[in-house]
Order: structure tokens, then sequence, then C-alpha cells
């Protein structure tokens, strides 16, 4: 039987990649997104991967959708914390809504989204959680105090629940992208890009959503049952852990 695999934000971006690798590969997968029913849609036309509509940072939405979720492909043994959200600003102009919007999708469905599938993986001994968090939640990122914070949290997140889970076929890991392209980093000015991310990339360009879709499929595996509690970092050598 395939094994079935949730990714939030799964229809854009780096969790678009990550939802048809894993299709690739014969899971089962499930894609969550947020509100671009259009993008969602047109993913959904393109690759046949059913896609679920909830707020991430809803924990009665997630309550719903994840069961939801489950009556019809089954029991979710693969999660995977992708749905990101920006909104940078130096601190000393941030608003509070700006710092909690960031903590509520970033941080807050680390809860909403995990709660719901944990205990059943536990039950049946297996379960793989894959969270995405950032190289910026490594190092910091001037702008970035909010999405910095978030991102750092995932990962004593993930090292906490990998020391409660491990005994039982559990496994908790993260991956820190770098610079991916996608639409958030498309965002950044191609000026800005050019003189100021590209030379901190020693390998010399952006990295691809399918290689990040590559670390979850080794993460996600059967057989990567020793790995668990781990940071992975793709980075294209940015910044070395
Ligand atoms: P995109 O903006 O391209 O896609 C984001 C996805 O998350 C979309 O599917 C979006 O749904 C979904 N999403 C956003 N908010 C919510 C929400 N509240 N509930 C449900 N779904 C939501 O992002 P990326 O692919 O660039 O980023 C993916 C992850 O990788 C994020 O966690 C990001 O922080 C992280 N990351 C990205 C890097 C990069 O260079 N791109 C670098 C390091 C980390 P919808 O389409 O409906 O809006």
């Amino acid at each position: 039987m395939a094994r079935v695999a949730l990714v939030t934000g799964g229809t854009r971006g780096i969790g678009a990649a990550i939802s048809t690798a894993l299709k690739q590969a014969g899971y089962k997968v499930a894609a969550n997104y947020g509100g671009n029913d259009e993008a969602a849609n047109a993913f959904k036309a393109e690759t046949g991967i059913p896609v679920y509509k909830f707020d991430v940072s809803d924990p009665a939405a997630c309550e719903a959708g994840i069961k939801t979720v489950a009556s019809e492909l089954g029991p979710i043994d693969i999660l995977v914390n992708n749905a990101g959200i920006t909104r940078d600003v130096t601190f000393h102009r941030m608003t509070f809504e700006q710092w909690s919007a960031v903590m509520r999708t970033n941080l807050d469905s680390m809860f909403t989204c995990t709660r719901p599938v944990i205990e059943g993986m536990r039950e049946r001994g297996f379960g793989r959680i894959i969270i995405i968090s950032s190289i910026n939640g490594q190092k910091g990122q001037m702008g970035q105090a909010n999405y910095s914070a978030a991102k750092a949290g995932v990962i004593g997140f993930a090292k906490a629940l990998a020391q409660e889970n491990a005994s039982r076929g559990v496994t908790v890991n993260v991956i820190a992208p770098g610079y991916i392209a996608t639409e958030m980093v498309k965002a950044v000015p191609e000026e800005i890009l050019k003189t100021k991310v590209l030379p901190l990339i020693p390998v010399g360009r952006l990295g691809e959503a399918e290689e990040i879709a590559r670390g979850v499929l080794f993460l996600a595996a059967d057989d990567a049952g020793f790995v668990t509690g781990s940071t992975l970092t793709m980075n294209g050598g940015q910044y070395m852990t």
C-alpha cells in the first residue's frame, strides 16, 4: 500500500515540487494551500494531485482539513510542514500584525498541522515529519526578525518532537533551504539578486525547488529511520552549519 503524504503549501513553489516528487516516487499525495484557488486548480489539473484548502494558522480548519484528507486518501504517514510567508521590514518599523502573521503561519502551523497526525503515527509505529525552515532561521537576516525567529523556532520544535517520538518509529527532521528560485525570491528585485545575493552563494546560482524536494524524498523514505532531529542544510554553501 502506498504511503500517504500531506504537503502544506503544496500547490506552489517549493511545496509544489515536493508534492510532485512524492507523487512520482509512488506516494499518495495531498497538497494543501491557503487561498490562491487559481494556482491550486492549475496545479491539480497539471499533476492530478488533489488539493485541500485550509489555513495552516487556524487550528479548527487544520483539524477538519486533515480529517478530510485522511478520509479520502487514508491516514497520513508523511507530513511536510512547508507552508510559509514573509512580512519583511526592519524590526523598529515592524507592526505586531506583521510579527504575528508570520508567527501564526510559520510557527503556530507546527502545532495546528502536526497535532492532528502525531497520535495516529505513534499508534501505527511509523511517521515522517519534515519541516521546511530557512537559512535565515539559522543565521538571522536583517529585515526578517519575525521570519528568522519563526524559522529558528521550528528547529527547536523538531528536536523536541524527535526525542518524544523516536521510539515509536516517527522521525522529525528539518530542511533549511537557502535562496530558491520561487515567487517568494523572485519578488526580490533582479539587481539586488545579482549584486547582493548571488555573490554570497558559493555555487553561484539560486537553488531549484526540485533540489529541496530531493531532500524531502530522502527523509520521507521507509529506510531513513535512523535520521531524526537533524537539520539538512541545502543552500549552495552560503552558510555552513
Ligand atoms: P511560495 O510563496 O511560493 O508558496 C507558499 C505556499 O504556501 C503556497 O502554496 C501557499 O498557498 C501556501 N500558504 C501560505 N500561507 C498559507 C496558509 N496560511 N495556509 C495554507 N497554506 C498557505 O513559497 P515558497 O515555495 O518560496 O516557500 C515554501 C517554504 O519554504 C516556506 O516555508 C518558506 O519560508 C521556505 N523557504 C523558502 C525559500 C525560498 O528561497 N523560496 C528559502 C528558505 C525557506 P496559496 O497558493 O494559497 O497562497
